[in-house]
């Protein structure tokens, strides 16, 4: 029975989400809280997973109290269990740190059941960096598989899994020894509407909450705003691209505009180059 963990994590919807023009920050409270979108690929490949081989899935998420909501999202789509992990001193951690803090959540799920499998997703949709995965795969010195599309077996008895990991011209076939982490792409799966079965289950399922005092033994200068050596030095939306310019008149007209223009250009050109 494999016991697979999907980390998940709950965002602001950023396809809503409005920026704040004076701090140049996401004005969180403008957009609803949804479960990352890659998130919901990884939950959705353990519990294919699960399926195919017979086991457990449990999801786990460092955030606020609401997150609940993005844990039952991932029980509505199949998921056994879900672990909660908040406390003020989470508040303010950069991608180490979070890595940290739920390294420990993994651990202590452990504790009572044998984790062969954590399945996170490639990226979040707000912070977008991808590091949290590989972060987890250090912490617990297992082996991170990045960018995978296809699962092609897990087997627990001789401990090993082959996945398709996406490359910017094709895929690589790669075997891993188990325990290990994958990172999944959107196109591994599609997650279908969940059976009404699941949507009851969800809707009244509590999850387990840890605070900081339930994770053991832990390293406290890790975690939150003190573990975070990340300094966000600014933060601007990019420039929009200027409007090009229409030519109009006949055919002739236009194409000798068009020339004049590249003309114009090149010669700022001859002169930049001239400079340097
Ligand atoms: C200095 C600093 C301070 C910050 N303070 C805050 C703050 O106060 N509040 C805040 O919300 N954010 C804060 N952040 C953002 C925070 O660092 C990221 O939200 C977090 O570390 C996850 O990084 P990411 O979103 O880039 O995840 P990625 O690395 O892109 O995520 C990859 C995968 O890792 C897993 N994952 C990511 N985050 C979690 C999680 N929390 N729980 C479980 N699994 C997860 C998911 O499977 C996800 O698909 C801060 C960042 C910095 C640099």
């Amino acid at each position: 029975m494999l016991h697979i963990v999907a980390c998940i994590k709950q965002v602001p919807d950023t396809k809503i989400i409005k920026m704040n023009p004076k701090t140049n920050t996401m004005d969180r409270a403008s957009a609803p809280a949804i479960l990352n979108p890659y998130d919901a690929h990884a939950v959705e490949e353990a519990v294919r997973l699960k399926q195919r081989y017979g086991g457990v899935v449990s999801v786990v998420t460092m955030g606020p109290p609401p997150a609940v909501k993005a844990i039952r999202k991932c029980i509505e789509i199949g998921a056994d269990a879900g672990y909660l992990v908040t406390d003020r001193a989470f508040a303010g951690a950069d991608t180490l740190a979070t890595s940290y803090a739920i390294t420990k959540a993994i651990e202590k799920i452990a504790e009572e059941h044998p984790v062969d499998l954590v399945i996170c997703g490639k990226m979040t949709i707000d912070g977008d960096t991808g590091q949290v995965g590989p972060g987890v795969a250090r912490r617990l010195d297992i082996p991170p598989l990045t960018n995978v599309k296809k699962v092609v077996e897990v087997n627990k008895e001789q401990g090993y899994a082959i996945v398709h990991r996406k490359l910017e011209d094709g895929h690589e076939v790669v075997q891993s020894t188990l325990p290990c982490l994958f990172s999944v792409e959107k196109e591994i799966n599609e997650v279908p509407y969940s059976p009404l079965p699941n949507m009851l289950r969800a809707a009244r399922y509590n999850p387990v909450v840890w605070s900081v005092n339930d994770l053991g033994d832990i390293d406290r200068t890790l975690l939150g705003l003190k573990g975070s050596p990340t300094i966000v030095a600014k933060v601007w939306p990019p420039e929009k691209p200027k409007g090009g310019e229409m030519l109009e008149g006949t055919a002739t007209e236009q194409v000798e505009r068009l020339m004049d223009i590249l003309r114009e250009k090149q010669g700022l050109f001859r002169v930049k180059e001239g400079q340097s």
